[in-house]
């Protein structure tokens, strides 16, 4: 087995790729179907909904970043999730941490509830899950670090509740991508993400994964993604292995950068908060440490106004005002009214996501650039 940065470039020794030209860029196989060589004889592939070569080869890169038997390439991050989601039946119950992306909420609270599952929402940091467990409660699902309030969660611990129950462990990674965390490898039966972010890199393709621990379950997620029909198309596939090529790079220096603005957000007077794990002083620096390999580079803090986070948004140059994030460009979010306007304002509330609060997607320009942009931002008209 390779290391993880030979891995975001090549399949393990054993491993063949489907295509044989010797094309050192794997080619985009752009078709919708694909001739038999006669009767009862297919050459692996039938049709692009079920599997298409490009699509293969990106998954096999994805599956041996985070140790799974399989991952499944989806259309975003949000089909992988709804697509997990069609493993359960009505009546179940799923538990989840409450500090969510906005859509895997959305999703939950409006798609999973209305099919008939019972999303039973609690935090993760606080709250006893094992004391939620019913009979019906078939999964655990959460983020770690949490988007955008960065609480660190004990994937072991967790897992050690889901196996004694016998529930599926399902965690998103999308934060820290498989180059810093791998939770299958810490007891996690399913891993997703939204590749559209760390995966692919450049903020210029959606995608999703599936990534899981068991041949059944994976059997599973192929049966649901060729029956619902959202598999990433050939041209996004490519993309997006492309992209994996410098993940290891782009995830060292956009850490080292959000660390420096992190040191820098500190000492300015109108910041009142900021949340990053790599700080020592953060509440999950330890516990990320040991579960971790790296802290990311997805930075959130408070500031003293409403009307000053406005400025800020208002006056950033180099940093973009844009959703997403984990891309090679900074962007700067403001949750309440961006990624989390669909979330419930008690939950909002609790969670400390106030109209004070902006989230920065760290990415790898040049450091003081971008420290010099905000620098000009704070600035008073
Ligand atoms: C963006 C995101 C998603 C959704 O992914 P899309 O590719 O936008 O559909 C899910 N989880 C997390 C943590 C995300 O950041």
């Amino acid at each position: 087995m390779y290391e993880i940065e030979t891995k975001c470039i090549h399949l393990n020794h054993k491993e063949t790729s489907c295509d044989r030209s010797g094309a050192i860029s794997f080619p985009i196989y752009q078709t919708a179907t694909f001739a038999h060589e006669g009767f009862g004889r297919s050459t692996g592939y039938d049709y692009s909904r079920t599997q298409n070569p490009t699509r293969e080869q990106l998954e096999k890169i994805v599956a041996n970043l985070e140790g799974g038997v399989d991952a499944i390439a989806f259309s975003s991050g949000m089909a992988a999730i709804a697509g997990v989601m069609e493993i359960f039946s009505p009546g179940d119950e799923v538990i989840v941490d409450e500090d969510l992306y906005g859509g895997s909420t959305r999703l939950f609270s409006n798609i999973s509830e209305k099919n008939g599952i019972r999303i039973i929402k609690l935090d993760f940091t606080k709250d006893i899950v094992e004391d939620y467990v019913t009979k019906k409660t078939k999964a655990i699902y959460f983020e770690t670090p949490t988007n955008p309030m960065m609480h660190v969660i004990d994937i072991q611990k967790i897992a050690e509740i889901s196996k004694k129950h016998q529930l599926l462990l399902i965690v998103d990674n999308t934060f820290l991508s498989p180059y810093f965390q791998n939770p299958l490898k810490l007891g996690a039966d399913i891993v997703v993400h939204s590749g559209t972010k760390y995966l692919g890199g450049h903020n210029d393709t959606l995608a999703g994964f599936v990534v899981s621990l068991q041949p059944k379950i994976a059997e599973k997620i192929r049966y649901i993604i060729k029956t619902t029909g959202a598999g990433l198309s050939p041209f996004d596939s490519w993309l997006i292995l492309r992209g994996i090529k410098t993940l290891a790079i782009r995830m060292e220096r956009a850490q080292e950068n959000a660390l420096k603005l992190a040191q820098w957000l500190k000492e300015r007077p109108e910041v009142t908060k900021v949340i990053y794990p790599g700080l020592e002083e953060h509440p999950g620096h330890v516990l990320m440490k040991q579960q971790a390999r790296g802290f990311g580079a997805m930075l959130t803090f408070e500031v003293n106004s409403k009307a000053f986070a406005e400025q800020i948004l208002e006056k950033v140059q180099l940093i973009q005002f844009a959703e997403s994030l984990g891309g090679v460009e900074s962007l700067i979010t403001y949750p309440v009214t961006q990624t989390h306007a669909d979330v419930p304002p008690e939950i909002l509330e609790k969670s400390g996501i106030t109209d004070r609060v902006l989230r920065l997607s760290v990415g790898i320009e040049n450091a003081s650039d971008l420290i010099e942009d905000l620098q000009q931002a704070f600035l008073a008209e």
